[in-house]
C-alpha cells in the first residue's frame, strides 16, 4: 500500500494520500491546509484519485476539500451527521480566528457501502462522540495483512478526541472507541487525525482516559 501523511501550522491536522501500488487507484483522507504537499504527494506517486473521503467536518479536516476536488476531479464523502458542521466551515474558522473559504457541497453521504480503489476497499464505521458524524474508515487490500485505520479525531497516540465542541458526547465517544474500533483487530494499525500512528493494541493496554472509562464500566 503507497502511504503519505503531511501535516501544516496551524492546525497540525494529518491529511492522507492512500494508493494501490499496482493499480494507482487512490484515495486522499481530510485534505486540510496541506492540500498542495498532498496534491504533490499524488502526483509524485502517480496516482489516480477515486474518492476524496473525510472523516469528519471539523475545520481544520476540510479547507482542502475545493482545491482536492478541482486538482482532482473525485468525488467528496462525508456521513450525513456531520453536515451541520460542514455547511458552517466559515463559522467554524472564525470561532479559532481564521479566515476560512466556503467548500463545495458533498457529494456522497456513506451510505455502509464498501467504498474501493485498485485492490484495496475501505469500509465506514460510524463512530460519533467527537462529533455526531465522525467515521473510522478501515483500510484492507486483497492479500494483504496490515488494517489500516483512520480515525479522525476519534482515538489518538495515548489520549482521545475532545468532546466540548458542538455535538461533542463523552459516553458516545467512550463507546465508538471501545465498542466499534477496537474490536477492528489489535493488531491494526490506526492513523488518527492528529500526531503519531499507533496500535489497536497499545491504546487498549496503555491510554489513560481508555484505561480510566473501562475501570469503571
Ligand atoms: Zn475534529
Ligand atoms: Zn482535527
Amino acid at each position: 500500500m503507497i502511504l503519505d501523511v503531511r501535516a501544516v501550522a496551524p492546525f497540525y491536522k494529518n491529511g492522507f494520500v492512500v494508493g494501490c501500488e499496482r493499480t494507482r487507484q487512490g484515495i486522499v483522507i481530510d485534505p486540510g491546509d496541506e492540500v498542495d504537499q498532498l496534491l504533490a504527494a499524488v502526483r509524485d506517486h502517480d496516482l489516480d484519485i477515486r474518492h476524496i473521503l473525510l472523516t469528519h467536518a471539523h475545520v481544520d479536516h476540510v479547507t482542502g476539500v475545493a482545491a482536492a476536488k478541482e486538482a482532482l476531479k473525485a468525488p467528496v464523502y462525508l456521513h450525513r451527521d456531520d453536515l451541520f458542521l460542514y455547511e458552517n466551515v466559515v463559522q467554524q474558522g472564525a470561532m479559532f480566528g481564521f479566515r476560512v473559504a466556503p467548500q463545495p457541497p458533498p457529494d456522497v453521504f456513506y451510505d455502509g457501502s464498501p467504498i474501493g480503489f485498485g485492490d484495496y476497499e475501505t469500509t465506514v464505521h460510524h463512530t460519533p462522540g467527537h462529533c455526531p458524524g465522525g467515521v473510522c474508515l478501515r483500510v484492507t487490500g486483497s492479500g494483504q495483512a496490515d488494517t489500516h485505520l483512520f480515525v479522525g479525531d476519534t482515538l489518538f497516540a495515548s489520549s482521545i478526541g475532545r468532546t466540548d465542541l458542538p455535538g461533542g458526547d463523552y459516553a458516545r465517544l467512550m463507546r465508538s472507541i471501545t465498542d466499534v474500533i477496537f474490536p477492528l483487530g489489535d493488531a491494526a494499525i490506526v492513523h488518527p487525525g492528529h500526531g503519531p500512528d499507533t496500535t489497536i493494541a497499545r491504546e487498549r493496554a496503555t491510554n489513560p482516559f481508555v484505561l480510566e472509562y473501562l475501570s469503571r464500566r
